[in-house]
């Protein structure tokens, strides 16, 4: 799997200016077979489950350059919680209070940034929604 050229997030690595390295490819390889949404742990975990172990440290920097990228997508869902996925479409989130469960929005703009702050803070490139309330799940069960 690794180091394979015509892959589209080496491609994108490389025009960043970055070097395409296992453990790179390997976080990004990890959030596509989990697939939805999942913490800098699950993925570490994931990577020693299927024989592929990486320090933890490398699985968090290397989905933090990832993101910056937008090679893949992060959502801070808080508290003190950050999950990535493997995702095309630039979308917002939706988090269950009742049972954590994280759904994808669609954004209707498709690109960040979809807001314009309120006010005047330099320059933005990024705004994330983040939905909260109860999921149809919960819903269905509370009925
Ligand atoms: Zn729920
Ligand atoms: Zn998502």
């Amino acid at each position: 799997m690794a180091d394979e050229p015509s892959e589209p997030v080496a491609i994108r690595l490389q025009a960043a200016g970055h070097r395409v390295t296992r453990p790179r490819l390997a976080v990004v390889a990890a959030l596509r077979e989990l697939g939805e949404h999942h913490t800098a742990d699950e993925v570490h975990a994931h990577l020693i489950r299927r024989d592929t172990p990486l320090p933890r440290t490398s699985v968090y920097n290397s989905l933090v350059l990832l993101a910056d990228l937008g090679v893949v997508m992060r959502a801070d869902i808080g508290p003190g919680a950050v999950v990535y996925e493997a995702a095309d479409a630039w979308h917002h989130h939706f988090v269950c209070r009742s049972c954590g469960s994280v759904h994808d929005v669609p954004c209707v703009i498709g690109t960040p940034p979809c807001l314009s702050p309120g006010g005047d803070v330099g320059r933005v490139d990024e705004a994330q929604v983040i939905f909260r309330g109860i999921c149809r799940n919960c819903l269905g069960d509370a009925q």
